[in-house]
């Protein structure tokens, strides 16, 4: 039976009508489907035990001070209106909106609240039940959140043009005059954001071999906005496998993980999508399926949950074979790096990689292991640098505060390099560094360790001479 003919029999099988229902095991609230909360893991209210350990971990409260734009008070937020005490007002909305989603309180919680369980489902109600004339009308939501970001090709094709006038030099000097500011809310934002111009490079093959002893099969996840804008960085993860000895397969047929439709209320869309991906990867030709951009790693970790229907068990098992690259190669022991790199980074922990994956030592293990890599501890590394998804466009103001904040740190440090896993921080700290005119290279850590492995040596970039200062660089 074919892949598509094996998934048909399953879905006629178990008819998947009854979308985010929890099991009884979930002991979700009781308190009926119009509550916004029906969808929630009530019993996640129920462990916090209102003790404010998380409150100095979560961003938005440390820029704000307020305790409705901690965790605590969004817990309690969400557990007025799941008990039926209050309607979900306007400010509360605001407070629950402005969560950037990081999970940094889940690291922090000594009682082991999973926050992203109650958050996730509640805002997916808040916008599934918006009948807000503007909302139903977002053209920037339904045209480019949905419809453009999560499809590679069509994203590569829209960027062709923009990319030409990048290389042309009339991108920047555009930015230099401060002329995208001009453009219309959201899509000025998402202008300012895009990538400096590089050879994408040809789409990976379906095979790469591994050089020297087998170790491994694995299947690689190549996403949408990560293989769009950061092909390089793909080819680059995909040549550190080859090296520590995996049979590298790219499975066509998968797309995006489904991550941007469930956080910006189209669940069934972000199922389709999952599923997708779930006829592409024969999990047992496997031993895991390998991720490199923490976002995509966590929404693909958390198939096994986000819809609970009767091709529940399927997801789950795809889960439980995705594993992080960097979690992967640590756990297989690396091949020794080859060449030198003398230059000092700093690494920032994409908030999905760290707090919803749990891989924070992995990548800080590989690193430290480049001949020549002076690794400097990043002060905060473990608070979101405001990018947050799709978050830099629909919170502009806070998201800014937040890449500065970021950005100070990394300055405090004094390094030459910054290296984050996840296209998101990618973005939002390039664009950071690019409008501080600053020489600071911003790389994906399998970047550094293919250069190593291929002996070639770093470029640094020069930074404008105001960034210069910035640096202290002379
Ligand atoms: S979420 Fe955890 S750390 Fe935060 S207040 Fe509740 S129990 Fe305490
Ligand atoms: S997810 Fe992040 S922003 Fe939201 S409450 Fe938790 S720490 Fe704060």
């Amino acid at each position: 039976m074919n892949r598509r003919k094996w998934w048909d029999s399953l879905h006629s099988a178990h008819p998947t009508d009854n979308f985010m229902n929890f099991s009884s095991q979930d002991n979700t609230n009781e308190s009926g489907e119009d509550n916004l909360a029906a969808g929630i893991a009530y019993d996640q209210l129920l462990r916090c035990v209102h003790c404010g350990l998380c409150t100095s971990s979560c961003p938005t409260y440390l820029e704000t001070g307020d305790e409705n734009n901690g965790p605590r008070g969004r817990i309690q937020l969400i557990r007025l209106v799941a008990d039926g005490r209050t309607d979900l007002t306007d400010r509360m909305r605001h407070h629950l909106e402005l969560c950037l989603d990081c999970r940094a309180c889940e690291t922090a919680c000594p009682s082991g609240v999973q926050y992203g369980r109650l958050i996730e489902p509640f805002r997916q109600a808040i916008e599934a039940k918006d009948t807000r004339l503007e909302k139903r009308w977002d053209i920037f939501r339904r045209g480019i959140l949905l419809n453009l970001f999560p499809y590679a090709d069509r994203l590569r094709y829209v960027l062709r043009p923009m990319r030409m006038l990048q290389r042309l030099g009339i991108v920047s000097a555009i930015e230099r005059l401060g002329l995208l500011k001009l453009l219309p809310g959201r899509l000025g934002r998402l202008a300012q954001m895009l990538p400096s111009p590089t050879r994408p490079g040809p789409r990976l093959p379906k095979f790469l071999p591994a050089v020297g002893r087998k170790r491994a099969r694995v299947a690689f996840f190549v996403g949408c906005v990560a293989d769009a804008m950061f092909r390089p960085v793909h080819w680059a993860t995909v040549r550190v496998l080859q090296q520590n000895g995996c049979d590298v397969f790219v499975p066509r047929g998968q797309g995006c993980c489904g991550a941007i439709h469930l956080h910006n209320g189209d669940p069934l869309g972000a199922r389709r999508l999952a599923d997708a991906n779930l006829v592409a990867f024969e999990l047992d030709r496997y031993d895991a399926i390998l991720v490199n951009h923490g976002g995509c790693g966590a929404m693909l970790k958390e198939y096994g949950h986000h819809w609970h229907d009767g091709l529940q068990p399927h997801r789950a098992r795809f889960a439980d074979k995705v594993k992080d690259v960097h979690e992967f190669l640590d756990n297989l022991g690396v091949v020794p790096f080859s060449g030198r790199i003398e230059v000092s980074a700093t690494y920032h922990d994409s908030c999905h990689l760290t707090h919803a994956q749990r891989v924070a030592s992995a990548p800080r293990r590989l690193l430290a292991k480049i001949p020549g890599l002076d690794l400097r501890e990043l002060p905060e590394a473990g608070i979101c640098c405001g990018a947050g998804g799709t978050y830099n466009l629909t919170e502009p103001e806070m998201s800014d505060q937040l890449s500065r904040r970021k950005l100070d740190n990394i300055l405090s440090t004094g390094a030459q390099v910054v290296l984050t896993a996840n296209a998101g921080c990618l973005l939002q700290i390039q664009r950071e560094v690019r409008q501080a005119g600053l020489g600071l290279q911003v790389m994906h850590p399998m970047e550094l360790m293919d250069l190593s492995y291929r002996g070639e040596k770093l470029e640094l970039k020069a930074g404008s001479e105001k960034g210069k200062m910035k640096m202290n660089v002379s």
